[in-house]
């Protein structure tokens, strides 16, 4: 049987149209403590209707809205929520958006036949399923949401919004509020109605939060590993690696055991950092970098956990040291192949967008890019990434949309050193000169200091 190229496979997608990507069809992500969802993890989650679940839990992924947006994908239309892909096609050069990466995943492009044969109408059963059982995280990175992490949401109610004009950043979203108390959650209860029927089906199931080591629900999902084998399955958990070192131990000491009874294929781990030293810190409140290079080392010297995937979300904090993060990575790969760099840029909150600060600023991600060229350890996947965010930050903004997000820019850091003890300038001297561009932008932009 002729073997397909890269190429080829890419056609076919492309084929079926432009805008179409397995990817609403094969992978989604649940957020069961506020009952939404979005396929791929890309779009703005959306509202999953109570009383759809309650009839058929098969209607957790397969929302109406989804089947609009997935008929959209038939017809050659761009669905709006895909804008992060569309952004990525129409900059110039040589690169790949996520809709043909997903497209090509071994989750998804075995699947095409299946997927048309669904069409827009059907119900589709995920191989890619990732979930969040609830929003218990110890962190309160920058970049994230009350909604997401338990501890944003008690900053927020301590301190109330940012000075911002974006001022719903951080904020919890109220079409997301929902009556039920925790435990009498409908979606949780749809969930496991749900899971058995796809559980065959599945090639991914991945975790995450909140921090999912503190959620009882993933020692939960364990049990149900080791009462049910599934031998295709990938288990994977994000995680902070922020937690205390007794449950890092008591987690990786579970994984070992579902592993070494054959109850699943294999494990990964996904976990998150975004530069080096101080300033990775400044950016996700609540790490401490050594530890969490300590624990990383932990789980990438497991024999039980064979994928360690490293993700980056490249905002303007990246900056100044996103080749140090490169030389880090490039050294212990060369101890562990098999941890994976996956570089994306930032796309909410706008303020943080890494392409607000000018071209002048993209040295440290030259040099990244010289590290991988240079280095054997990276794969084309590993540069791909880098290299798209380094076409995307050249993409010109608009001067007064520039000016209205460097001025919240300002007033975010202010306040966000105010509410944690950090101190901006003291951690970041090479943004200095944009930092006083910002307080320009803010100053003229006539808001109250
Ligand atoms: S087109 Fe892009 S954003 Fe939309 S589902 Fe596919 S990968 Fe995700």
């Amino acid at each position: 049987m002729n073997k397909e190229s890269h190429q080829e496979k890419v056609d076919k997608i492309n084929g079926v149209s432009p805008s179409f990507c397995l990817a609403k069809w094969t992978q989604v992500t649940l957020d069961l403590l506020h009952g939404t969802n979005h396929s791929c993890h890309h779009p703005k989650r959306h509202i999953i209707d109570e009383a759809a679940i309650e009839k058929d839990p098969w209607a957790l992924h397969n929302t109406a809205f989804k089947k609009e947006v997935r008929e959209q994908m038939l017809n050659g239309i761009r669905p709006k929520e895909c804008g992060y892909c569309w952004n990525i096609e129409d900059t110039p050069g040589e690169h790949h958006s996520d809709r043909i990466v997903k497209s090509l995943d071994p989750w998804s492009y075995p699947f095409l036949d299946d997927v048309l044969a669904c069409g827009s109408k059907g119900n589709y059963a995920p191989q890619y399923l990732e979930v969040m059982f609830d929003n218990a995280c110890n962190f309160a990175c920058s970049y994230c949401l009350a909604d997401i992490s338990s501890s944003i949401k008690k900053e927020m109610q301590d301190f109330g919004r940012y000075p911002i004009q974006r001022y719903h950043h951080r904020m919890e979203d109220p079409e997301w509020k929902r009556s039920f108390k925790a435990k009498d959650n409908p979606f949780v209860t749809a969930f496991w109605k749900w899971l058995p029927e796809i559980w065959e089906k599945l090639l991914v199931f991945r975790i995450t939060g909140g921090e999912p080591l503190l959620s009882k629900h993933t020692y939960k999902v364990l049990d149900y590993c080791l009462e049910h084998p599934q031998k295709n399955l990938e288990l994977a958990v994000n995680s902070n690696l922020g937690v205390d070192r007794e449950r890092i131990e008591r987690f990786l000491g579970l994984i070992e055991e579902v592993k070494a009874k054959d109850a699943i294929k294999s494990f990964g781990l996904y976990v998150s950092v975004d530069s080096v030293g101080s300033q990775a810190e400044y950016i996700r409140q609540g790490l401490n970098y050594d530890f969490f290079i300590h624990n990383l080392q932990i789980f990438l010297e497991s024999k039980a956990c064979k994928k360690v995937t490293l993700m980056v979300t490249f905002s303007v904090l990246s900056l100044p040291k996103i080749h140090e993060l490169v030389k880090e990575v490039e050294k212990l790969k060369k101890t562990y192949p098999h941890l994976v760099l996956d570089m994306s840029y930032l796309r909410e909150p706008e303020y943080l967008r890494a392409n607000i600060a000018g071209e002048e600023y993209s040295t440290s991600i030259i040099k990244a890019l010289e590290v991988m060229d240079k280095s054997e350890v990276f794969s084309d996947f590993e540069k791909n990434k880098c290299r798209r965010i380094y076409h995307w930050l050249k993409e010109p903004i608009e001067e007064q949309e520039k000016a209205s997000l460097r001025a919240d820019f300002f007033s975010f850091v202010n306040e966000y050193d105010r509410r944690y003890g950090k101190n901006f300038l003291k951690t970041f001297p090479e943004l200095k000169n944009f930092y006083i561009e910002c307080k320009k932008a803010r100053f003229l932009s006539g808001q109250a200091p």
